[in-house]
């Protein structure tokens, strides 16, 4: 057997660096983790009380979910993406994954057997979280990328996405973001994902949203879902890879679901069975821990409605620290418009740093970040704010 060197994974790479280096200054602005304003992770109050409940119950027990996995967790999720009275009900089914890289793997591997033309090929923003590739080419597929950020004005590049869309060839594969883009913290506005969805039904593509950090963008889950919602409304047939790594504090837990929206309830059975048979393949039956707290809070209306505050908590947060770094980097008159970082939503912003200047920040600055200048908000705070915009002014000089 003749095996090359894998290419190693920025993210991976960036945290091995970050967690080696013990210097008191250190920020790490690489994962892509919500922190509290002590840097410390933060395990969600009705997290805690969802376990204190598990463990209070004397059924409580390890053994295998069922095919597709717990039903308390598919149900809700689905009500949680679509909304109570979604014109999909009847004809969606929502399976447990390996939280939502799982479901990613298993939508790329469904597309590639079942999609038609056979040799579609699968569409990726420029940029995008950088396992995209790596997953669908992994399931077999052709991966091209359409245009997304502009990257001279840190905006969304909205006529050239339009296209990309309208040039590639009847019923490609186009991976959207549901919300919170990832890495530009750029998102369409409704407007445009309308214009999207006008383009994607005439060129007959098929959608199939990443939905990681629904409640991040926002604050508010419903106004996260507007893309998804918009296209269920239009009749699509689609796909939706749903994490609760973010929003419900659930990382290592690996915690998520894929949906699947079909056209009619008829073809349910068929759909199902192959996407069970995906599972069973790959990981047998779906991790059972993670899935019955998030079950417990989506099914428990009073922990459900105090989880809407944490998040909207969470995204407060994340947002007072892109309005501290923009003010502060105004204050210091560092070069450049900072209008961005406000501009930008969810976890992440593209500071437009360039390669050179991350590296001067990650050696002189003990501050991680992305090679691509991304950093992760949440990884900011009103103790190391300052020291940030400060390093970040004198790379730019
Ligand atoms: N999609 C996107 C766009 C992401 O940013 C992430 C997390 N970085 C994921 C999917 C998957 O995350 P997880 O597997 O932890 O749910």
């Amino acid at each position: 057997m003749c095996v090359p060197q894998a290419p190693a994974d920025g993210i991976l790479k960036l945290s091995v660096l970050s967690r080696a280096d013990s210097h008191p200054a250190k920020v790490d602005l690489g994962v892509g983790a919500y922190r509290d304003n002590d840097g410390n992770p933060w395990v969600l109050p009705v997290v805690h009380e969802a376990e204190r409940r598990l463990h209070s119950d004397p059924n409580f027990n390890h053994e295998y979910l069922g095919v597709g996995g717990l039903p308390a967790l598919t149900s809700g999720a689905q009500k949680l993406i679509f909304g109570k009275d979604s014109p999909a009900q009847g004809r969606v089914y929502s399976m447990q994954t390996i939280s939502g890289t799982g479901a990613n793997m298993v939508a790329a591997v469904f597309l590639k057997q079942f999609k038609e033309p056979s040799d579609a090929c699968v569409y990726i923003s420029k940029p995008t979280w950088g396992n995209h590739r790596s997953i669908f080419e992994t399931a077999g597929h052709k991966v091209l990328e359409y245009r997304y950020c502009n990257y001279e004005t840190l905006k969304l590049d909205i006529d050239g996405m339009l296209d990309d869309m309208r040039a590639a060839p009847m019923g490609q594969i186009f991976v959207l973001h549901a919300c919170a883009h990832n890495p530009t913290g750029i998102d369409p506005t409704e407007e445009q994902w309308r214009e999207i969805a006008k383009v994607m039904k005439e060129r007959g593509h098929f959608p199939f949203f990443d939905c990681a950090y629904q409640g991040f963008a926002t604050g508010d889950v419903d106004s996260d879902a507007y893309a998804i919602r918009l296209f269920v409304a239009e009749g699509f047939e689609l796909l939706v890879a749903q994490s609760f790594a973010k929003n419900m504090g659930l990382y290592g837990e690996r915690t998520g679901c894929l949906h699947a929206v079909c056209q009619s309830p008829s073809v349910l059975p068929q759909v199902s069975s192959q996407l069970n048979r995906l599972s069973r393949a790959t990981i047998s039956t779906a991790s059972a821990y993670g899935a019955k707290i998030a079950g417990t809070v989506l099914e428990d209306p009073e922990l459900y409605g105090e989880w809407l505050m944490s998040m909207h908590d969470m995204s407060k947060r994340i947002l007072a620290m892109r309005w501290l770094l923009k003010n502060k980097l105004v204050k210091l008159g560092t070069p450049g418009n900072w209008d961005h970082v406000t501009e930008q939503i969810g976890m992440f912003s593209f500071t437009g740093l360039t390669k050179k200047q991350v590296e001067a920040l990650r050696t002189e600055y003990h501050m991680y970040m992305t090679d691509d200048g991304r950093i992760s908000v949440a990884g900011l705070n009103t103790h190391n704010v300052d020291y940030v915009a400060e390093s970040i002014d004198a790379v730019i000089r």
